[in-house]
């Protein structure tokens, strides 16, 4: 492929790659306030709810013995202003009965009063501080609607800043190219754009068939691999011998070993054996420099 489009293509790919970040970010945004509102807060409602149904129990239970414990203290009043009026023993004994049962109701109802307040007090306690999250919890869901609404239209500002800069690049490299990187780098990890080493392409690590590396070598249009659909273009490297011999039909079995291993991925090269090692220190000399003279390219195609 030529230097120029891949310089094309690669400025492509990563604005391409940076505007779906951000796209992706700007769908995600939401999500923490529908976190925010459907689960916090949805809970914290129904909690107050249920605590809300407590306190109102508990205050009814208080209003009913509050009502019976009056009675009791009438009903003892009424037989203690009895006890005036009395005349013999018998009726001095009934009323004192009275008097004794009222008053072991005051006493009972005053336990039950001061036991459902202590219980009454915990749950209006409760029932405050649900009453007091639930408007943290609003605040809170307020203030990331208001800092969701400004990030959005900072992410949609970049977002169209980038798509302005793509439009220039895609007019070059043309719609159908476009379309395809940008379905690459929605649905495949890490890079869209990879070399491709000796036979291997270096996005998917498969072996490619010799014609298609040799294509892939000669010509100057955009390769895509069979494989993983990523672009591939040809970077020379020490595996390039290696390829080679496979073409040459040699040395196979020793590749095959190699490409099961790490080898591939290795910048050493040190698991294709001894025979080749001697052969590997030039080329991997060669090939520092032409990723150095690759990096400066890219740098200047930045600035400009
Ligand atoms: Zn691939």
């Amino acid at each position: 492929m030529n230097e120029a489009l891949l310089n094309d293509l690669r400025t492509y790919h990563d604005l391409l790659k940076e505007r779906v970040q951000l796209e992706n970010e700007l769908k995600e945004m939401p999500r923490t306030l529908e976190i925010l509102e459907t689960q916090m807060l949805a809970r914290e409602k129904k909690n107050h709810a249920d605590i809300r149904q407590e306190y109102d129990k508990i205050e009814e239970n208080l209003r009913m013995l509050r009502q019976s414990f009056t009675e009791a203290e009438m009903a003892r009043e009424k037989a203690e202003h009895q006890m005036d009026g009395i005349t013999n023993q018998r009726e001095y004994e009934a009323v004192s009965k009275e008097i004794k049962e009222a008053q072991q109701k005051e006493d009972e109802y005053r336990k039950r009063i001061q036991e459902q307040e202590r219980i009454f007090a915990e749950v209006a306690d409760r029932l405050n501080r649900v009453e007091k999250s639930i408007e943290d919890l609003e605040r809170q869901i307020a203030e990331k609607r208001a800092e969701i609404n400004e990030k959005s239209a900072e992410k949609l500002a970049q977002i169209q800043a980038i798509a302005t800069e793509e439009e220039e690049i895609a007019n070059r490299i043309g719609a159908d190219i476009k379309f395809r990187l940008e379905r690459i780098i929605k649905h495949k990890p890490g890079e869209g754009i990879v070399p491709l080493r000796g036979a291997v392409c270096m996005g998917c690590h498969m072996i490619l068939p010799a014609s298609f590396v040799n294509q892939v070598r000669s010509t100057e249009d955009i390769s895509f691999c069979p494989y993983c659909s990523r672009i591939i273009y040809y970077e020379q490297s020490e595996e390039d011998t290696i390829f080679e011999d496979i073409v040459a039909g040699a040395l196979s079995d020793l590749v095959m070993e190699g490409e099961e291993s790490e080898g591939v991925e290795s910048e050493e090269g040190e698991d294709f054996g001894n025979g080749v090692s001697g052969r590997k220190s030039s080329k991997k000399r060669r090939k520092v420099t032409q990723e150095k003279i690759d990096f400066d390219l890219i740098e200047d195609d930045y600035e400009n």
